[in-house]
């Protein structure tokens, strides 16, 4: 195991460690998204809540506020249809609010269909590739200019087991972790002692979420992990403790 793999495992995150951070989380209002975004503005940041149902971002936004952390900011973004015009405007608008920006992490996905590619459905293919893949691209271009100004800024997206390793059935959602691997790989290499911009990709492994029961809707739920217990490594890598680290494919849980 690798240093930062086992800092990531053994991360106890300081109070107050993500403070002055303005971090973008993707399907920020339910699963390990929200529980990320939950607890990072526990320990300080100004959270970005991106994702497509209103309701779900108010309810994150509300809890937020009524723990006493700083105001966050809901973008209701449906990432199957949004287009890279509608990234440019919300670039403009939070370089208005917030200047910089210091953390994206890109969790919203969808699973598509656990089916052979043979009789994969195109549109499906098309839909996952949209969201998983296209749409954090869009994101992160749009953003780029803004991470650049932050003095110390973190992309994180995340992977699956079925995007390191391909697995029968697993479809155009493993294809999307591959790229998103890719993405990662390409954008670190680039931003590497040229910016202050680090860029990881962490598998959150077996979590108790929407996607998961519909995945393996067999599981007993109860034997895995809640998203609150898995979100010290989404603080490493999101956090200070974590600069200069770029490039890495990390997990969140022991495999
Ligand atoms: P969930 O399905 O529980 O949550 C996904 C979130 O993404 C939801 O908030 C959802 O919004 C949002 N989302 C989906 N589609 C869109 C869209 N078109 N536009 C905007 N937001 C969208 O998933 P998990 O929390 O389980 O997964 C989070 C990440 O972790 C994903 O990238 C997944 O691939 C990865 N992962 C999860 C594992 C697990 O065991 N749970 C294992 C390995 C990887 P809404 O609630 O409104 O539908």
């Amino acid at each position: 195991m690798t240093d930062v793999q086992q800092y990531a495992f053994d991360y106890q995150c300081p109070e107050q460690a993500l403070a002055n951070r303005v971090i973008l989380v993707t399907g920020a209002g339910d699963g390990i998204g929200k529980a990320v975004a939950l607890d990072l503005a526990r320990k300080g940041a100004t959270v970005i809540l991106l994702g497509r149902t209103q309701e779900k971002l108010e309810a994150v936004y509300d809890q937020i506020k009524a723990e006493g952390g700083a105001e966050p900011a809901m973008a209701p973004v449906n990432l199957e249809v949004a287009r890279p015009q509608d990234y440019e405007e919300l670039a403009n608008l939070f370089e208005k609010e917030f200047g910089c920006i210091d953390g994206i992490l890109h969790n919203a996905s969808i699973l598509g269909e656990i089916t052979p590619i043979e009789q994969y459905g195109y549109s499906t293919w098309e839909t996952v590739m949209q969201v998983n893949v296209n749409a954090a691209f869009y994101l992160t271009r749009a953003l780029l200019p803004l991470l650049m100004k932050s003095d110390d800024a973190s992309v994180v997206f995340t992977s699956s087991s079925v995007g390191r390793k391909g697995r029968a059935f697993w479809g155009a959602y493993a294809v999307s972790k591959f790229a998103t691997e890719g993405l990662m790989q390409v954008l670190a290499d680039e931003l590497e002692n040229v910016s202050n911009v680090r860029v990881n990709s962490l598998n959150p492994g077996a979590t108790r979420t929407a996607m998961r029961a519909l995945a393996y809707p067999a599981e007993d739920a109860g034997t895995l992990k809640a998203p609150s217990d898995i979100t010290a490594p989404y603080l490493y890598l999101l956090g200070p403790a974590s600069t200069g680290i770029t490039g890495q494919a990390i997990n969140a849980q022991p495999r």
